[in-house]
């Protein structure tokens, strides 16, 4: 089968030469294995940073090794109790068409109500990573203004629903008319401020009239500058991504003052070390999507030779919704 292996280490900007297509011989399982064929590879923007060899929260992905990502795919072989051939199961078996995994590694999944893809996606860790940020952080309240960047995208278009599930105002900030049109017209947002569009402080304060007690930030820079600006006294912030600095652009914030001034409590945080709330939140997620409260947009890039660029895209706002690559 064919995998794609870390071929150099960026510096600014992913070139599709820092990866290298190699084709591997489908090894024997062991007692407790399972030989996984991938149907789906999830793109997320954590793998930039696993990329570089700076010192992070987690390891630095191994030159000449499989790229580390989110699987979604079905059981081939296994030697492991719990699992059957004809399985559909999600894992991290990497960028690669085949995998084969520790049955303990792997999670089985239901695709009777909700499609196999979700569960990369609003029922999988970008889905969690909203469900942590909006209920074990932010804690908004029925009436309170709660501001997401990244509003189109896997994370945001979640958190935004589950403002609007919690009785909030939910303001979205996405790149260009089209994903905020998206965003307010199918996901049921308030607002949706298009940050290229020139104004965005002006079109940020409209959009919340009331000021904002809750930021679920994403991105950074500019875009986070401009969410402080309007937050009301004791907002909270979730910081659960800084994108517009993955490339290694500076993200100064210029209104620092205004974390004292309207004595913010600012948290980041890493989904993966919260695991204890997976089942609860997974769970959560699922009976949503599979009751229609919850929606989602999926960009499908075709075959593993497709994801080094697809990659490059979602780190220039290329996708909308949530990056995928369909393998089979
Ligand atoms: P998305 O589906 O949101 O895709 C990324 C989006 O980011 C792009 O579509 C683009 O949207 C936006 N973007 C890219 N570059 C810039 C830029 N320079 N300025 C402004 N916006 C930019 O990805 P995810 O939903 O998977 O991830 C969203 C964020 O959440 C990321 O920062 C990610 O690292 C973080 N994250 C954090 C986790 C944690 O545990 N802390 C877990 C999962 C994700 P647009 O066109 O609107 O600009």
């Amino acid at each position: 089968y064919q995998r794609l292996v870390l071929a150099s280490r960026p510096r600014g900007e992913v070139q599709e030469s820092d990866f290298r297509m190699e084709t591997v011989a489908v090894p024997e399982l062991r007692d407790g294995e399972v030989l996984v064929r991938n149907h789906y590879l999830s793109l997320d923007p954590y793998m930039r940073g696993r990329m570089s060899a700076a010192k992070s929260y987690a390891a630095s992905q191994a030159l000449d090794e499989t790229m580390i990502g989110g699987t979604a795919g079905q059981v081939v072989a296994s030697r492991h109790p719990r699992f059957v051939e004809g399985d559909f199961v999600a894992g991290m078996l990497g960028w690669a068409e085949m995998g084969v995994a520790d049955g303990g590694q792997l999670r089985k999944v239901d695709t009777s109500q909700i499609p196999l893809s979700a569960y990369l996606g609003a029922v999988g860790m970008p889905g969690m990573t909203a469900w942590f940020g909006m209920n074990q952080i932010l804690q908004a309240k029925a009436g309170e203004t709660v501001c997401v960047s990244a509003a189109s995208g896997a994370v945001g278009s979640a958190v935004g629903q589950l403002a609007k599930l919690r009785g909030c105002r939910a303001v979205g900030v996405a790149g260009g008319k089209e994903k905020c049109d998206y965003v307010v017209k199918e996901l049921g947002f308030d607002a949706c401020v298009d940050y290229k569009a020139g104004n965005l402080e002006a079109d940020l304060a409209a959009a919340a009239p009331n000021g904002i007690d809750a930021i679920f930030e994403n991105v950074g820079g500019a875009v986070f500058d401009a969410a402080l600006a309007r937050t009301n006294a004791f907002a909270r912030v979730a910081l659960c991504g800084l994108i517009a600095g993955y490339n290694g652009q500076e993200l100064p914030i210029r209104n620092a003052r205004l974390l004292l001034l309207n004595r913010i409590t600012l948290r980041g945080f890493i989904v993966t070390e919260h695991m204890e709330f997976w089942p609860q939140g997974l769970a959560e997620l699922g009976q949503l999507v599979a009751q229609g409260k919850l929606k989602y947009r999926e960009t499908v890039a075709q075959g593993l030779a497709s994801a080094p660029q697809a990659f490059k895209g979602l780190l220039q706002g290329h996708n909308f919704g949530k990056q995928l690559v369909k393998l089979i």
